[in-house]
């Protein structure tokens, strides 16, 4: 960590270099935007996936608080970052939050910070999960609905998710499942929901849900149709699987006490995402973004 570099307003610095204010009003009230973004190793050397697409979904974040930042910047930065840090492959990490200097809730006053890390990948639901599948537990705790805030990657939401995370974990679960008050599936804490059924390829829908990106690759990929799904459904189907940049596509195994096989659907879209991000599939050369 210490000989990685990361940008800060503008600045690329020694991760021990870059130090914010403990009055950082982001830090307070999560009043910030980010985004999780990978990087793969390719033939033609390390790619982003589908960067400007994750760029535009944090600027469409950042405009619900009235903040505005340099998103060309923030691209540029990205690249750089990676080239400085001679990483073939990582997570990456923009985020933009209100600065320091007043506490108020308004935050017209307040400059906004940004900033890129990229960080050496080590997956979410654990390297094992693509094999032998992740399991869920529904979840309690109910998603944070729409109409209260806005399903994109506002830093303060994610408490909701690590709620729901903490509940699912306690209970000896990898993952939690939001299902809202009339039993439609809405997504897990951190990746969109997808099932199988008879051959066909169904991506759950809800409101509240994030649109994630990998979601809306895999859909496209798999030519699958976006539904809403009431829970019953889900427990009926033949595979359940998960996705997510940093999950990428993965079986779910449990849903409770329902068990689930990691199904062939399942494993030929985990490949076949694979072959997109490495840059082995000619047709989607278009979602990648070289480094150099
Ligand atoms: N839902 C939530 C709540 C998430 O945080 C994520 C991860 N960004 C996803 C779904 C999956 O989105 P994506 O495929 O864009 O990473």
């Amino acid at each position: 960590m210490k000989d990685l570099q990361m940008w800060y307003n503008g600045e690329f610095l020694n991760a021990d270099q870059a130090q914010v204010s403990l009055l950082e009003h982001g830090l307070h009230y999560g009043t910030g935007v980010f985004e999780g973004i990978r990087c793969y190793e390719t033939d033609k050397g390390p790619a982003v996936f589908r960067l400007g697409d994750h760029l535009a979904r944090m600027v469409e974040g950042a405009k619900t608080m009235e903040m505005s930042f340099d998103v060309h910047a923030m691209h540029s930065a990205v690249l750089e970052l990676l080239s400085r840090n001679k990483m073939t492959s990582a997570y990456i990490r923009p985020l933009a939050y209100f600065g320091g200097g007043y506490l108020g809730l308004d935050v017209h006053p307040l400059n906004v910070n940004v900033a890129v890390a990229t960080l050496p990948w080590k997956s979410h639901l654990g390297d094992a999960a693509s094999m032998k599948g992740t399991t869920m537990s529904v979840s309690k705790v109910r998603r944070n609905p729409a109409s209260a805030m806005p399903p994109l990657k506002l830093c303060g939401g994610y408490v909701n998710s690590i709620l729901a995370k903490l509940s699912a974990t306690r209970k000896g679960f990898d993952e939690a499942l939001f299902v809202d008050d009339d039993g439609r599936v809405c997504e897990a804490t951190g990746e969109n929901v997808f099932y199988v059924k008879n051959g066909d390829v169904f991506a759950v829908e809800h409101p509240d849900a994030l649109a994630g990106i990998t979601r809306n690759s895999v859909i496209e990929l798999a030519g699958a149709q976006a539904v809403p799904t009431y829970m019953e459904t889900l427990l009926d189907a033949d595979e359940v699987f998960v996705t997510g940049t940093s999950a990428e596509v993965v079986g779910v195994s449990a849903i409770d006490d329902h068990e689930f096989g990691v199904g062939p659907v399942t494993r030929e879209l985990a490949a076949a995402y694979q072959d997109v991000v490495h840059g082995r599939d000619s047709r989607k050369e278009r979602w990648l973004t070289y480094v150099a």
